[in-house]
């Protein structure tokens, strides 16, 4: 079972939208997934409870002892972890579960240097797992026709941790297709832009378990 946990104590990051996208991505590529809702306010559960025909499975872990709690969790090939808003014993907990973590962030320097706090933490894990511990940062929202990748990807390089070099850019058909409970692997077409870059997130995560 590989865990990954997409976490960012900043609202609005992208972490729920992320985490549906990968995992039904995952899922679409032949692997067993189960996706975790660690916030409160349950958002990828309601995600999931708007089509009874949804194919992710997501069940809600938002307590400090999610680590623990997931271990009584079947065994599946991946677990994707929504995070929760808050850099509490809740965060703690994800960290301590996953195997990598993904932090997505909008290419802005407020959310730039918001991420301090999370990195400290995630750093910090990864000393005391000598290496097993993965994460890198994953730009989100970007927007197009903008040329603020460069300075994003330097500023976010002076963390410590690798930035990914697939971007998630600002496009409707995320929210478009979460409000009917599906993903864009089931709402666009397969060239679309939105499916190759979601496409290329969950390649590119998968180059961490190697
Ligand atoms: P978080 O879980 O980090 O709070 P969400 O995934 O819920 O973030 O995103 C916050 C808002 O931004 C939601 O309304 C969501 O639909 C929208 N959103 C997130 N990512 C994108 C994107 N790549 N393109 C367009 N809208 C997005
Ligand atoms: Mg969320």
């Amino acid at each position: 079972m590989k865990v990954i946990a997409v976490l960012n104590q900043k609202g609005g990051s992208g972490k729920t939208t992320i985490a549906t996208q990968i995992a039904r991505g995952l899922q679409l590529q032949g692997h067993s997934v189960l996706l975790v809702d660690s916030d409160k306010q349950g958002s990828a559960r309601d995600w999931r409870a708007v089509d009874e025909d949804n194919p992710v499975p997501v069940i809600g872990l938002d307590r400090p002892t999610l680590d623990k709690d997931l271990k009584s969790v079947s065994d599946k090939d991946y677990v994707v972890i929504d995070g929760s808003p808050q850099a509490t014993s809740l965060a703690i907990s994800a960290i301590k579960a996953a195997d990598f973590i993904l932090i997505p962030v909008q290419p802005s320097p407020y959310d730039i240097w918001a991420t301090s706090d999370l990195v400290d933490l995630v750093q910090q894990r990864i000393e005391v797992m000598d290496g097993q511990l993965k994460a890198a940062f994953v730009v989100s929202r970007a927007i197009q026709n903008t040329n603020i990748g460069k300075e994003v990807a330097t500023a976010l390089l002076d963390y410590g941790l690798p930035v990914l070099d697939t971007r998630i850019m600002q496009r409707v058909a995320y929210p478009n297709s979460a409000a009917i409970g599906k993903t864009v692997f089931d709402t666009e077409s397969p060239n679309s832009n939105a499916i190759q870059e979601m496409t290329a997130l969950v390649n590119e995560i998968k180059t961490f378990f190697i």
